[in-house]
């Protein structure tokens, strides 16, 4: 038999459709959750380097907008489809709202290879996107920030592309832009910080501490290595680590510092000498710990769910686990930190830098960094708490939907939409 064809978009509809359950709302809710407000797909021509123009297809989504302006990065990569894009922009939707920020959801993408494009094409690419789906965006209407393959100079042209549009400089329209035009240090440690605070979380709830664990990472970019980075601080020990590429296995462990140094230096972790080579797959299933999926979504599945050894997995991507698989991991006492609380440390530093761009204001990286683990904290505490009482049986990631989703609920019914 082959194999379904994976739709994110029918995973997070079935996502939405527990929680809608498990929170007792009529069906009308769930209709009005799992389509999004609008989603805008453009045209995005770049006039290459060897003169010929090739022509690419983007899309923003923006999903729901009851707790504040719409909110999350643009993907570039060669597999992004329009219904990735719907998914992702959901599951901000609730990220947002479990993280107690008053943003709504949003997403972007654009399928391209952004690998493959010179410097000067890949700003005409972020310029191009940027200024077509200008009218829909603003400081108080949607604000995007980095995500898969786009990084703080992406976001530097797109400020200057919409500064160039309205007419003013509008510093607030995106985050995660390079400290000198108003960003953090700290926006860009952020995602793998809070996952490997997540991790970490969990890790002593499940053995006392997490000093000792043993750590797999699937995904090296900047998720997966400030995660290997922070969570070797802490003491745990990376013993493997993939990129695109493949990965690397050393069961004394790794340091996370001199990994980067070779994936910078060549390209990627694979070169690392006197290492074991696995799989982008064989990771998943090592003897390890804690694992943390940081690279994209479906990875962990009902075809390798039972190999999975781990006990405790911080999700640093986006929709790595299927909600089989979720079900499964959680009646074998598994703890899956649900990527909705494990990867949002980004937009809640994007809040910080936003409200900090918004009043001229000058947070320090210390004060940033000490308001993202209180949040964090308290964050995975709630959901933690919320879990005990809904059943341990259930996936974590109940817990983490019900309250989520009950907030955008309540904030759709103060304003008179329902
Ligand atoms: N792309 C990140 C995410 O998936 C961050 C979004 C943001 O900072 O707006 O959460």
């Amino acid at each position: 038999m082959s194999q379904p064809v994976y739709d994110p978009y029918e995973e997070a509809k079935k996502q939405l459709r527990k929680a809608i359950d498990l929170l007792g709302y009529s069906d009308e809710i769930y209709e009005i959750l799992a389509v999004p407000d609008r989603v805008l797909q453009v045209k995005v021509p770049v006039k290459m380097d060897d003169g010929t123009t090739k022509v690419f297809i983007g899309w923003r989504s923006q999903h729901n907008n009851a707790l504040g302006p719409y909110k999350g990065g643009v993907r570039y990569h060669p597999n992004v489809t329009k219904n990735e894009v719907i998914a992702l922009s959901m599951w901000m939707t609730w990220k947002n709202s479990l993280a107690g920020l008053p943003y709504g959801g949003g997403k972007g993408g654009i399928k391209v290879d952004p690998r493959k494009l010179s410097k000067r094409e890949l700003e005409q690419l972020s310029r191009n996107f940027f200024h077509a789906i200008s009218e829909i965006v603003g400081i108080d209407k949607d604000i995007p920030a980095p995500d898969v393959y786009t990084d703080p100079q992406t976001m530097a042209w797109y400020m200057d592309e919409y500064s160039r549009y309205v007419g003013y400089q509008a510093f607030g329209v995106v985050t995660g832009k390079p400290l000198i035009l108003g960003g953090l240090y700290t926006r860009v440690i952020s995602t793998g910080l809070g996952t490997a605070l997540t991790a970490k979380l969990a890790a002593e709830k499940v053995w006392g501490t997490v000093e000792g664990k043993t750590v797999a990472i699937q995904g090296y970019g900047n998720v997966g290595y400030y995660a290997a980075k922070f969570l070797y601080e802490w003491g745990a020990k990376i013993v493997a680590v993939s990129d695109s590429k493949g990965g690397i296995y050393k069961t004394e462990g790794l340091d996370p510092e001199d990994v980067m140094r070779v994936k910078r230096e060549t390209g990627s972790v694979i070169n690392y000498p006197g290492v074991q080579r696995v799989s982008n797959e064989e990771i998943l299933e090592l003897e390890v710990d804690i694992l943390v999926p940081a690279a994209l979504e479906n990875v962990i599945t009902m075809e390798n769910v039972e190999r999975i050894k781990a006990k405790v997995i911080s999700e640093g991507a986006n929709g790595p686990t299927t909600p089989e698989a979720d079900e499964v991991l959680a009646k074998k006492d598994v703890v899956v930190v649900p990527d909705i609380l494990a990867n949002a440390g980004g937009v809640i530093m994007s809040h910080i830098e936003w409200v900090n761009n918004r009043m001229g204001g000058w947070i320090t990286e210390e004060e940033a960094k000490n308001k993202l683990i209180e949040k964090m904290t308290n964050n995975f505490n709630a959901v933690w708490d919320f879990w005990n009482k809904i059943g341990r049986d259930k996936p974590m990631r109940d817990a983490a939907y019900g309250l989520a989703v009950k907030r955008v609920v309540e904030a759709m019914k103060l304003r008179g939409w329902i």
